[in-house]
């Protein structure tokens, strides 16, 4: 609804008179879905919530006109039901710290300028004083870990990459995000673009690399036009190009859309798809630090682990390393979705427990109902019960309960849920989105489904359950890339924490 009351705020300052004085700006996410559309008046910064096309003469002719608060329509204290007009206050931000997100939501991602009234591009200014081994050895200390899910170092990975001996060398950025119920790359792309575009030009510095490319997928428009105006804006200023900063840097970036297979979000079948190939994985070693892009040594790495980079140049790796826990450093950003109040984004200090996301930060369970489960690393990962709900959300405590971190995507189940239906729909989707490629996941995903399928319908047999297990542990162990070996892991884990629920579904024919 923001581009009516976007049309209805610009009509009634124009009808006041007040176009010299207000500038009316679209900014990307601002990471409270569920109470928008949000809409900020500043200087003050008072926040308006679930703003209508008719709230919009209200606001000018109140606010704009007058200074006085609409006060129905700021956000209020659910239990107080006290008025908190300004964001610092809103008691689920306070456990938030945002870091990759620290933009997006605040600035216009259009205007180049507030990027750097924010201290945009000074780390690139940094990293071009520093050498290579430098910048690397900052990420190493930070523990940065690559946010798309593999949780790799990323100091090392830039590492790799910078030792490779070649003339040419690229730096790719993978924004092919396709998980159900993700958009944490698509909000940083779309919010804060020079933050991506800032850390590749730092990555091209540091291993080597003169060209890159930002692959995003086509069910993004708005996050690939405001990339494209960013990327041209910096060519414009000098921050991309020939001699960048007048340090005798070479490097410019190119936008490709993907056509939205989620297969291409695998590093390998990425980079086919950028050389203009069927987007098909195919078998590592050699892994891209050493044979990437037509070949080349190639630097990949998601959006967001791009959008911390330049906070860690300019502040320091220990900065960094200071939130999280010991091997889970920093914070991580997730798409908080499903059955809780206050659905949105969020960025937290890894380690934080479950609990807090679900209840001081989601408001808790919506229409007061129990909390049952949560999915994290969408098709790729597991659920975690309610026995669960204080584990701490990082990759090693994640991981000991059979479920992962993955690229950010945490999904809140209640008491309603069924287990077995939630396992059949990411089945349903990873069976769909199989290349076909290999037969583990091309065969195995269906006769999968179709066990699931017949459980559902109340058609399931006695030995179905060991049926499915076996299934997915050779599918694990035999598919050839990330999809096809982690498409088990909801089945696995829906079965290890609510194997009743299958049981009961066989047993009672329903
Ligand atoms: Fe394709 Fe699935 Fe095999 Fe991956 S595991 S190569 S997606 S068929």
């Amino acid at each position: 609804g923001c581009q009516t009351v976007k049309e209805a705020l610009a009509e009634g300052i124009k009808k006041q008179q007040l176009d010299n004085e207000i500038q009316l700006i679209e900014t990307g996410c601002m990471g409270l879905c569920d109470l928008g559309p949000r809409l900020i008046v500043y200087p003050e910064g008072v926040v308006y919530c679930r703003v209508t096309a008719e709230d919009a003469e209200e606001i000018v002719n109140e606010h704009l006109l007058k200074g006085r608060i609409v006060e129905r329509l700021v956000y209020r204290d659910p239990e107080t039901q006290k008025p908190i007009p300004f964001m610092k206050d809103f008691p689920f931000l306070s456990k938030q710290t945002k870091i990759a997100l620290r933009n997006a939501g605040l600035i216009n991602p259009e205007d180049i300028e507030e990027y750097i009234g924010c201290e945009g591009y000074s780390a690139l200014a940094k990293a071009l004083s520093m050498s290579p081994g430098e910048v690397i050895a900052e990420l190493k200390k930070s523990g940065l870990r690559g946010r798309g899910g593999a949780g790799f170092p990323t100091g090392l990975k830039w590492e790799f990459t910078a030792k490779a001996n070649a003339t040419q060398k690229y730096v790719v950025c993978n924004g092919d995000e396709g998980d159900p119920g993700a958009f944490m790359d698509r909000s940083v792309l779309e919010g804060d673009p020079h933050s991506v575009i800032e850390a590749m030009a730092i990555a091209g510095y540091t291993v080597g690399a003169s060209k890159g490319y930002i692959y995003v997928r086509a069910e993004y428009p708005l996050a690939v036009e405001r990339l494209r105006i960013a990327i041209n804006q910096a060519r414009e200023y000098g921050l991309l190009g020939e001699d960048i900063l007048g340090k005798g840097f070479n490097f410019d970036l190119n936008v490709r859309v993907g056509a939205g297979a989620f297969v291409c979000g695998e590093e390998t079948a990425l980079l086919a798809s950028i050389e203009g190939r069927r987007g098909e994985p195919r078998p590592r070693p050699p892994f891209p630090a050493t044979e990437g892009l037509w070949g080349k040594p190639t630097l990949l790495n998601n959006v967001e682990t791009y959008a911390s980079i330049a906070p860690i140049i300019l502040n320091g790796g220990d900065w960094y390393a200071s939130r999280g826990t010991e091997k889970s450093r920093g914070t991580k950003v997730f798409a908080l979705t499903g059955k809780v109040n206050n659905t949105g984004l969020i960025e937290v200090p890894m380690g934080i427990p479950l609990g807090e996301i679900i209840y001081d930060i989601g408001g808790g369970i919506m229409g007061g109902k129990k909390f049952k489960a949560a999915q994290t690393g969408g098709p790729s990962g597991g659920c975690i019960p309610v026995d669960h709900l204080n584990v701490g959300v990082d990759y090693e405590s994640l991981a000991e309960l059979g479920a992962i971190v993955g690229s950010g995507g945490l999904i809140v189940m209640d008491e309603d849920t069924c287990m077995v239906d939630l396992a059949k729909f990411f089945t349903e989707f990873c069976q769909e989105e199989s290349c076909g490629k290999c037969a583990p996941c091309r065969i195995g995903t269906k006769r999968m489904l179709e066990i699931l399928e017949r459980i559902t319908r109340g058609e399931g047999e006695e030995g179905d359950i060991e049926r499915l297990i076996e299934l997915c542990e050779y599918i694990k162990s035999t598919a050839l890339c990330g999809l096809g070996q982690t498409a088990p892991n909801p089945v696995l884990s829906t079965i290890r924490y609510f194997r009743h629920e299958y049981e009961a579904h066989i047993r009672d024919k329903r």
